[in-house]
C-alpha cells in the first residue's frame, strides 16, 4: 500500500512530529511505501491567490474560474500540481494536525483551499448523466482518507455533550466537506485528547496505537456519509423518508463494518 501524510506541525520537536516520526518508521518496517507532505518543512504557501495559475492573467481574478482553467491545461502552479499527483498516487492519505481553533491549522486549510481546486475537486462532471462527481465519487475514490489529530481539550470536553461540541462535528467540514466530497473513503479518525500534557510513556503509547491504526487500516471503521449520487439526494437535499431531524449526523447512512467491505 502507498501512503500519503500531509503534515502541520512547525515544531521539529513537538509530539506531533514525534508521532509523524514513528508513523513512518512503522510503515518502512512493514515494506509500504510513503510519500509525505510536511507543509512548514517545505514552505508551503498558504495562501490562494493569482500566483496559483502563473499563465492565467485575467483581470479581476476569480480564483475559482482561474484555477479551472489553469488546472485544464495542466498549468498550475508547480506546488499545487505536485500536491495533486502526491494524491493521485497514494492509496491511503492521512492528515495529521494539532486542532486549533476548531479546526486545521492555517497552513493546512491553505493546503487544502489551493489543492482541491476547481476541476481536480469542485465541479467534475460526470461523463454520462447530468451530475457532479462529488460526495463519494471523485479524484480520491478508491482511496482511504484519515484525519490524525491531537486536541489540547479533553475528550468529555469534545464528547456530544462537552462544552466545545462532539469532535465528529469539529472534524465534519474536513472529513465529509472535503475527503468525502473528492470521493474518498473516510475511516474514523485517529484521536489524542488531552495532548497538551502528556508523559513521554503515554506519547510512546499513543505512538504505538498510531502504527497499529496504519498498519491496520483495511479494518478500520468507515464513516459511512451518504454518496450524493447513491439515491438519497434529490437536487442536493435529503430526500424526506431518508432520515429524520436535523444536524450534521443526517449525512451519515448505514454503518460498513470496516474499508476492507467497503472496498469490495
Ligand atoms: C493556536 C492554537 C489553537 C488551539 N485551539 C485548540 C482548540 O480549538 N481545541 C483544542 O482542544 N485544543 C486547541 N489547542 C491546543 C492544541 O490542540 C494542542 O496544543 C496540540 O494538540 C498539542 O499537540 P503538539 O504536537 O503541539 O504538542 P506539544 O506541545 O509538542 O507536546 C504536548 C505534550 O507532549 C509531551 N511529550 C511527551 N512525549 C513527547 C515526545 N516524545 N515528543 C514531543 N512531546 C512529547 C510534551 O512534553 C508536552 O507536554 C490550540 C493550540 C493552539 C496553539
Amino acid at each position: 500500500m502507498r501512503f500519503h501524510i500531509v503534515f502541520a506541525h512547525p515544531e521539529a520537536a513537538s509530539l506531533n512530529a514525534f508521532l509523524r516520526d514513528r508513523a513512518l518508521s512503522a510503515l518502512r518496517a512493514a515494506g509500504h511505501e510513503f510519500t509525505q507532505s510536511d507543509l512548514y518543512t517545505m514552505g508551503f504557501k498558504a495562501v490562494a491567490d493569482g500566483a496559483d495559475c502563473p499563465d492565467d492573467n485575467a483581470d479581476p481574478l476569480i480564483y475559482h474560474a482561474a484555477t479551472r482553467r489553469a488546472h485544464a491545461l495542466d498549468k498550475l502552479s508547480a506546488d499545487i500540481l505536485a500536491e495533486q499527483a502526491k494524491l493521485l498516487a497514494a492509496d491511503v492519505i492521512v492528515l495529521q494536525f494539532p486542532l486549533w481553533w476548531f479546526g486545521m491549522p492555517a497552513i493546512i486549510k491553505g493546503w487544502a483551499d489551493r489543492v482541491f481546486c476547481s476541476g481536480f475537486a469542485i465541479g467534475v462532471p460526470h461523463i454520462h448523466k447530468r451530475a457532479w462527481r462529488r460526495y463519494g465519487e471523485g479524484p480520491l475514490e478508491g482511496k482511504l482518507a484519515m484525519l490524525a489529530v491531537t486536541t489540547g481539550a479533553k475528550s468529555a470536553h469534545l464528547s456530544d455533550r462537552g462544552e466545545h461540541g462532539p469532535i465528529a462535528d469539529l472534524l465534519f467540514p474536513i472529513n465529509h466537506g472535503l475527503l468525502h466530497y473528492a470521493g474518498a473513503t473516510v475511516v474514523e479518525p485517529f484521536l489524542i485528547h488531552g495532548a497538551s500534557s502528556l508523559s513521554g510513556l503515554e506519547a510512546d503509547r499513543f505512538a504505538a496505537t498510531y502504527c497499529e491504526r496504519l498498519l491496520d487500516i483495511d479494518a478500520a471503521t468507515v464513516i459511512p456519509y451518504r454518496s450524493e449520487n447513491g439515491g438519497a439526494y434529490r437536487r442536493g437535499v435529503l430526500v424526506e423518508d431518508t432520515a429524520a431531524g436535523s444536524g450534521f449526523a443526517l449525512h451519515i447512512g448505514e454503518p460498513v463494518r470496516s474499508a476492507d467491505e467497503e472496498q469490495l
